[in-house]
């Protein structure tokens, strides 16, 4: 596993408090799944004792996302029989995922991410290979509610072992219709294309963001640096206080020193452009050197480019 920001430090918590040997690599918060170490790893352990591989696919806390791609490889790679698990919460049905091509055996989402639903119902995705695994594993983690045989013999009659949430399968129906509707690659181009918008905004503003490097930065949430002297609590008590808009606090190790603009889900060019203008009022108001406008202007620039692309592609094909 690998700990790089709040969501990723809550799983290697869990797999410590079930009684996993856990093997975590610290990372500096701001970048992520580092395969260098990943491969080291893997690469000695001869014996196969590491059984699961952990990848926080997009780390909420810091607006990073990681190879999970990349992981795969280097198991295969190297010949290694282990498990992957992925945190999808804040990247499946937003940005790219390919659970069958990257060889994901356990992926879990919620349903108040990408999903746009209320939080309430999650998702697990399993393998081939986990499933097998998961009927042979030793009986101390043997599990009842999540037991993976009672569910999927009660699913294939059309029911659950245990009541459904039923009014959020109608959601989930809703949600999925209009994913499908706009088209997966279309959905994933329109969280790129917003998120950069955002990115292009908080540049303008003169702003950072807590992602470190261009490949480490997610699509569906940015973590921003506010300037030293700022407190990130204020802004977001400000903007939510005076502008009733809910921007995301610094967690844990970055409390304070971000605050984080989600672009996710049902969302569009001016949903984002309205969330830049509270963020520059917000810190203005904390006591930032801000230019009004700065970062809504540049982020314009970059919609108003990209709507003419689009403009001109549509014509071109016509
Ligand atoms: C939102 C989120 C979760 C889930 O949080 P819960 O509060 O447990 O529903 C887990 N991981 C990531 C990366 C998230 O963004």
């Amino acid at each position: 596993m690998s700990r790089f920001g709040q969501f990723s430090h809550l799983w290697v918590n869990m797999a410590e408090r079930l009684g996993l040997e856990v093997h975590c690599c610290e990372v500096e918060w701001g970048a992520g799944v580092p395969l260098e170490e990943y491969e080291r790893a893997i690469e000695a352990d001869k014996a196969h004792e590491i059984k699961a591989v952990f990848v926080t696919h997009n780390e909420t806390a810091t607006g990073v996302t990681s190879d999970a791609a990349g992981v795969r490889k280097l198991l295969d790679a190297h010949g290694h029989p282990a498990l992957i698990f992925l945190d999808g919460v804040s990247s499946i049905a937003s940005i790219d995922f390919r659970q069958d091509e990257w060889g994901i055996d356990l992926a879990v989402a919620g349903s108040q991410k990408g999903f746009m639903l209320p939080a309430g119902l999650s998702f697990l995705s399993v393998s081939t290979k986990a499933l097998e695994i998961a009927k042979e594993t030793n009986r101390s983690m043997e599990k009842c509610y999540f037991s993976f045989a009672d569910m999927i013999a009660t699913n294939d009659n059309g029911y659950f072992p245990y009541t459904p949430p039923t009014q959020f399968f109608y959601g989930l129906r809703a949600a999925l219709d209009l994913l499908f509707e706009e088209g997966l690659d279309a959905v994933f181009a329109r969280h790129h294309r917003l998120a950069e918008g955002v990115r292009r905004g908080v540049g303008g503003m003169g702003l950072k963001l807590q992602a470190v490097e261009t490949k480490w930065e997610s699509d569906t949430v940015s973590a921003i640096r506010v300037p030293d002297g700022v407190d990130g609590a204020a802004v977001c008590r400000i903007a939510f206080e005076r502008y009733r808009t809910s921007f995301g606090a610094g967690l844990s190790k970055v409390a304070g020193k971000v605050f984080r603009i989600g672009h996710l889900g049902d969302l569009n060019e001016v949903m984002c452009l309205s969330a830049l203008a509270a963020a520059e009022m917000s810190l203005a108001d904390a006591g930032a050197k801000i230019d009004l406008g700065s970062g809504v202007a540049a982020a314009q620039a970059w919609y108003r480019e990209q709507a003419a692309e689009a403009v001109a592609m549509k014509m071109a094909a016509e």
